[in-house]
C-alpha cells in the first residue's frame, strides 16, 4: 500500500490523468525529497543559505550597471546546491516565502554598501517567483526592506518571468503595479520562453527585459530572434539586457544589434558578496 501510495503521488506530479507503476527508486525519491523538504526548514536559521552576486555591465563607457542577487544553499552533506534544486520545493512548501523575504533584505542592504562604497548608480536585482509576488505581503516586505537599508527604491529591479500571466493574472498585475508604485523597477525574465502572448506587455509596468540566453547565437547571421526582442524593448521604451554571454564573439553580434546591457560568465559568475565588491572595483578600473 504504501508504495502504491508513492506511485500514485508520482503520477499526480507529472500530469493529470496518467498511470504509473511503481519501481523501487521512486521511493528513494520521494524519502530524498521529504529529507531535502526538512533540511530546507531548517536552513535558513542554521545560515546555511548565501546570496550570490552576479554583475550585469555596460558595454558603452564600459562601466558597472548592476548585479543580480542568486541564492545558494549550502547544504551540510550535499554541498554547494544552486537554486533550481531547491526553489521548486521551497515554492511548493510555501518556504519561499520567508526565504525570499531575507533575499530581498540581505539584496537591499548590499545594495547600499555598494552604493556608498563603490558606485552609487549601481542597482541590485531580485528574481521573485509568482507565489512570492503573489502573497499579501510583498509590497510591505519590499518596502521594510527599502526603509532599513536606506537604498533608493529606483536602485531595485524586481525580475519576475512571464509565469506571472499563467497563475492569476489579475493578481500579478495588481501586485505589480503596487510594486512599481513603490519607484522600484520591474524586470522581465527569461524573456521570449514563456507561454503567454506578447501582449501582457502593455498590461505589465515593465522597465527592462531580460533577453533568455537561449536567444543568443553564435554568429551575426542567427541572431534574428535577438534583433527582433531588441527591436520590441526600443520600440517600447525598455532597456534590454542579454543575458548568459559566455564568449567574447558573441558580445560583438549583440553590440552591432544595440544590446548595450550584458551579463553572463564572461563578464563574472555569480560570486559572494565578499569578492563581489573587489570585482565591481578592478572592472571600474578597466572601464
Ligand atoms: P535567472 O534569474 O534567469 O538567473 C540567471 C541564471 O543563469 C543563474 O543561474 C546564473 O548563474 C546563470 N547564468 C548567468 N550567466 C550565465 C552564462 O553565461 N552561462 C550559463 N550557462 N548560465 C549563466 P542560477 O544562479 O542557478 O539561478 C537559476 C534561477 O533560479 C534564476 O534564473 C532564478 O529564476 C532562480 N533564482 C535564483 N535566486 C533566486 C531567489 O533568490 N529567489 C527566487 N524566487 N528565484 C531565484
Ligand atoms: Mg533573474
Ligand atoms: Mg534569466
Amino acid at each position: 500500500l504504501r508504495n502504491a501510495d508513492v506511485a500514485m503521488y508520482m503520477a499526480k506530479r507529472d500530469t493529470k490523468g496518467r498511470y504509473r507503476l511503481f519501481e523501487p527508486a521512486m521511493h528513494e525519491r520521494v524519502v530524498e525529497r521529504l529529507e531535502l523538504r526538512g533540511e530546507l526548514e531548517r536552513a535558513l536559521e542554521h545560515n546555511q543559505l548565501e546570496v550570490f552576486y552576479q554583475p550585469v555591465v555596460r558595454l558603452a563607457g564600459g562601466g558597472r550597471y548592476g548585479v543580480e542577487a542568486l541564492l545558494r544553499w549550502h547544504h551540510p552533506t550535499r554541498g554547494l546546491i544552486a537554486p533550481g534544486s531547491f526553489i521548486p520545493l521551497a515554492e511548493e512548501t510555501g518556504l519561499i516565502i520567508p526565504i525570499g523575504r531575507w533575499v530581498i533584505d540581505q539584496a537591499c542592504m548590499k545594495g547600499a554598501e555598494l552604493q556608498s562604497a563603490i558606485d552609487d548608480t549601481i542597482r541590485v536585482s531580485v528574481n521573485l517567483s509568482v507565489k512570492q509576488l503573489q502573497s499579501e505581503t510583498i509590497v510591505d516586505d519590499v518596502m521594510n526592506s527599502l526603509r532599513r537599508s536606506g537604498l533608493r527604491p529606483e536602485s531595485l529591479v524586481l525580475e519576475v518571468t512571464e509565469t506571472v500571466m499563467l497563475a492569476d493574472a489579475d493578481v500579478s498585475v495588481s501586485r505589480l503595479h503596487a510594486l512599481k508604485d513603490l519607484g522600484v523597477r520591474i524586470a522581465m525574465d527569461d524573456f521570449g520562453t514563456g507561454y503567454s502572448s506578447l501582449s501582457y506587455l502593455s498590461r505589465l509596468p515593465v522597465d527592462i527585459l531580460k533577453m533568455d540566453r537561449s536567444f543568443l547565437g553564435d554568429g551575426i547571421d542567427d541572431n534574428a530572434l535577438a534583433a527582433a526582442i531588441m527591436a520590441i524593448g526600443e520600440r517600447l521604451g525598455l532597456e534590454v539586457v542579454a543575458e548568459g554571454i559566455e564568449r567574447p564573439e558573441q558580445i560583438e553580434s549583440l553590440q552591432s544589434l544595440g544590446f548595450d546591457l550584458d551579463q553572463g560568465f564572461f563578464f563574472g559568475r555569480p560570486m559572494p558578496a565578499e569578492t563581489l565588491d573587489q570585482h565591481l572595483t578592478a572592472e571600474g578600473v578597466e572601464g
